[in-house]
């Protein structure tokens, strides 16, 4: 009989290093000790659990793939296993943490100047410093390179004018890793809290991710010195790039959220009498269990290829795409038929998949739609752009 809370049916575990396994069971431990008690009521409170940075800081897990700057150096596999741990607990809090590391400290550490570096990693890595990623527009998140934010020279300065929505950690972030258009195409720049002529507004009556603060940023004439440009983001391939490591970390993360489903989707058969029998021992009920299971097993298998290509250095972005797309899908469609088989009780926070679910509705939204993940697998098929 597979392991209930933490299914792995063909023995996954055995093709894991022990180093990748110290890390996700470092992380579990934390999880199942500070995260997991407080999920469901930091989501009926909209409360995104701020105290719980320094531990995940104390624990590495911020920027755990960089080098240097006080980063853990952890190899890929090992970042998708925190983030599948993380997210068992919570996908705000894994929202959170991608965000933090690879779309904030990633971009930093590829594209920015030694002097960015320097004064944001370690302070990033640390959890003293918070940031976010401005890349969404309120004309549609899914086509950014029509951005309208706007960058113009003014002297030695840069002056941004525009907004961005639907941006994770926005009012909570010190530095925020803003894309906008220059005259010479997409560039990448660091507009700190406090800079005048950016404000923040939350976003509030969230249904989803409601442990993850939300927010919409604003730059009217904004001037910040031009050695926040990052030198080295030359195009709107260089956010792209940013996509890749967070999707990348979604498709692993979603396996957790998965994971919790279904293990409580078993317990509750398990004790539930209905027609004088146990719901084990009914066959559909069997048969939906049976289904979670094999759609965790793919994708689990999935993932850990993944990131066996990324470690070498042969990951394709449309991989990850792929990625994303069946584990968001796999992990929304789990959630959704283990709170069917709770039942009524499954519509309150006294059982994990209503929250799971409605959370996933913002995970299989953001860092591109299912549509869009099918359109890049598409156009990797047939070579035609179909967007
Ligand atoms: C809670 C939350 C947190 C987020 N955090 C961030 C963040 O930190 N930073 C950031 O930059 N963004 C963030 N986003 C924004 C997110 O990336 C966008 O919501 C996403 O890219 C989709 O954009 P949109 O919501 O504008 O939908 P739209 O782009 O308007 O899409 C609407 C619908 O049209 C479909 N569609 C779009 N194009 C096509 C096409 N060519 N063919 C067929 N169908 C198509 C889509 O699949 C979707 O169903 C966040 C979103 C949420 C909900």
């Amino acid at each position: 009989m597979p392991d209930v809370a933490t299914p792995d049916f063909y023995n996954i575990e055995s093709l894991l290093s022990e180093d990748e396994r110290h890390v996700r069971d470092s992380v579990r431990r934390f999880v199942d000790k500070h995260v997991l008690p407080i999920a469901s009521d930091c989501f009926e409170q909209a409360r995104f659990p701020a105290e719980l940075v320094p531990k995940m800081a104390e624990l590495g897990l911020f920027g755990s793939t960089l080098t240097g700057y006080g980063c853990a150096g952890l190899n890929n596999v090992a970042y998708g296993l925190i983030m599948q741990e993380i997210e068992r607990g919570d996908s705000g809090l894994r929202s959170f943490t991608s965000v933090q590391s690879g779309l904030v400290m990633y971009p930093i550490f590829r594209y920015g100047s030694d002097e960015q570096k320097e004064r944001w990693l370690p302070e990033l890595a640390k959890g003293k410093a918070i940031g976010c990623f401005g890349l969404s527009e309120p004309h549609g998140g899914s086509d950014p390179g029509a951005m309208f934010t706007t960058a113009r020279k003014q002297g030695e300065d840069w002056v941004l004018n525009g907004s961005k929505t639907w941006i994770t950690n926005g009012s909570i972030a010190d530095v925020a890793v803003v894309w906008a258009r220059t005259e010479d195409g997409v560039r990448g720049f660091l507009v700190e809290k406090g800079n005048p002529g950016y404000e923040t507004l939350d976003i509030g009556r969230k249904f989803s991710l409601r442990t993850s603060v939300t927010s919409s940023l604003h730059f009217d004439n904004c001037r910040i010195p031009a050695e926040n440009e990052l030198p080295l983001a030359r195009s709107l391939s260089a956010p792209l790039s940013c996509l890749t490591q967070a999707r990348y970390g979604i498709a692993w993360g979603v396996i957790g959220a998965a994971m919790a489903c279904y293990s409580e989707a078993l317990d509750v058969a398990h004790h539930r009498t209905l027609f004088r029998e146990l719901l084990i021992e009914k066959q559909a009920i069997q048969v939906r269990l049976a289904d979670m299971l094999r759609r965790i097993t793919t994708a689990q298998l999935l993932v850990l290829q993944l990131g066996r290509l990324k470690d070498a250095g042969e990951m394709h972005h449309a991989q990850v795409s792929l990625a994303k797309w069946n584990n968001v899908r796999m992990a929304l469609d789990i959630a959704r038929d283990a709170r069917d088989m709770i039942g009524a009780d499954g519509i309150t926070l006294e059982h994990g998949p209503i929250r799971r679910m409605l959370d996933l509705e913002t995970v299989v939204t953001y860092e591109g739609t299912q549509s869009i993940h099918q359109l890049i697998v598409g156009r990797e098929i047939t070579g035609a752009e179909a967007f």
